[in-house]
């Protein structure tokens, strides 16, 4: 009776609504994970518009009702469409092969079609959405994707980062409500030097109680690039929402961020391995140097110490993000499995802290990142079965967003 209803005034206010309503698609496949931690077979979704209305378990037989259409995903494993909540994917190669810089000469056609085409490679990838610390350029294509102009992840950006340049407290607050007017979804703060410079601290309690304060008092969350155990605590402390990085956490600012509910975004590998894999197209620009890759080799053991010993601190929350940078879009997976792999976290953990705990650190926790009725319609299909093996969440087949699908390389059902 309420459906009737609902369908009724669609029918008057808007015809359009009603003619996606009716076009119910149906996902069927051997095995599904909820992004919750929950695994069912023969599973079977039913998705209206841009939302999935139903999650079913021994549909094997299920025959789909007429005008109806079926997604038969025999052999593959459906899954939330994953999330990274740190990527930039601005940055990319220029035409001579190297990173692109505001000097290269590089027009802002050719950096917006870059970015365009790393915001695909990262769907592709199975990652509809994406949160990135953050450039000014991604505001046009955040709200290009968001119109439906563009292929590519749902996108949040904090536009602008700010860091010890921006200035004392009082100028700190000013930049945050500028973001907030900007049209930023969060704050990216720089609390400590790169791991190429030693990742000392670089903003005091103080700057970061302003600025982390006055984004809080402004409804909007702060991600503190942060990898000295002081810079950690201090951002802890002032109440920021998240820390990145964190090579230099020690056990004690591990359990400080359980005890105060902040996430923690450590990498594993990803980002230093491509660093280094693509040396030639950084090297002598800023301080990727000769010092600067150093530091990186060494960065890799201690990154994969702290996420194991982030991930044995009991209550503390560890979600995905990959840093990744020019050379890795669309290869965020990767730091995914190498998570399972070299960090020892159970295969069906990395799943969930890129589906649902990722959704959760974003506010998004009621829309992305769970399989069940009322969620946006965010499902991606892998060839293998990743609750077992993280390798399978390279092999994505098929990716569909808010109920489009972007990607299908099943193979045709006889
Ligand atoms: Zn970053």
């Amino acid at each position: 009776m309420r459906r009737g209803l609902v369908a009724l005034t669609l029918a008057v206010f808007s015809p359009v609504a009603v003619v996606t309503a009716e076009e119910a698609v149906a996902l069927r496949a051997a095995i599904l994970l909820d992004g919750r931690g929950g695994r069912l077979e023969d599973a079977r979704v039913v998705v209206e518009g841009a939302r999935i209305v139903s999650v079913e378990a021994g549909a094997a037989r299920f025959v789909p009702a007429g005008g109806s259409r079926l997604y038969d995903l025999a052999g593959l494993t459906l899954l939330p469409g994953l999330i990274d909540v740190h990527a930039h994917p601005a940055w990319y190669f220029n035409r001579s092969g190297r990173l692109h810089t505001p000097q290269d000469g590089d027009t802002p056609a050719q950096g917006a079609l870059a970015e365009a085409g790393n915001l695909y490679a990262t769907l592709r990838a199975g990652f509809t959405t994406l949160q990135s610390p953050g450039a000014p350029e991604d505001k046009d294509a955040r709200d290009a994707i968001a119109r439906g102009e563009i292929p590519g992840p749902r996108l949040l950006t904090s536009l602008e980062p700010l860091n010890e340049k921006t200035g004392g407290p009082e100028e700190l607050r000013r930049a945050v409500s500028q973001r907030k007017a900007e049209g930023a979804d969060f704050i990216k703060i720089f609390a400590s030097k790169s791991i190429r410079e030693g990742g000392g601290q670089t903003l005091s309690g103080a700057q970061l109680e302003a600025a982390c304060g006055e984004a809080r008092s402004l409804g909007l969350r702060t991600l503190v690039h942060a990898h000295s155990a002081e810079s950690i605590r201090a951002a802890v402390m002032a109440g920021c929402t998240q820390i990145e990085h964190g090579v230099f956490a020690t056990d004690q600012v591990l359990r400080l961020m359980a005890e105060r509910g902040t996430y923690f975004d450590p990498q594993c590998s990803l980002v230093f391995r491509n660093y280094l894999d693509n040396r030639a197209k950084y090297e002598g620009i800023g301080n990727y140097n000769e010092e600067g890759f150093r530091a990186m080799e060494k960065a890799i053991p201690l990154a994969v110490g702290v996420l194991r010993r982030a991930l044995a601190t009991p209550g503390l929350p560890v979600v995905f993000g990959t840093d990744a940078v020019a050379g890795a879009h669309g290869r965020n997976a990767e730091d995914l499995a190498c998570r399972v792999q070299e960090g020892g976290q159970p295969a069906m953990d990395a799943v969930v802290s890129a589906t649902s705990l990722a959704a959760r650190s974003l506010g998004l926790q009621d829309e992305v990142g769970v399989l069940a009725p009322g969620m946006q319609a965010d499902i991606v299909a892998v060839e293998g079965d990743p609750s077992r093996d993280a390798a399978a969440l390279r092999r994505v087949r098929f990716v569909m967003k808010a109920g489009r699908v972007y990607r299908n390389e099943a193979a045709p059902s006889k």
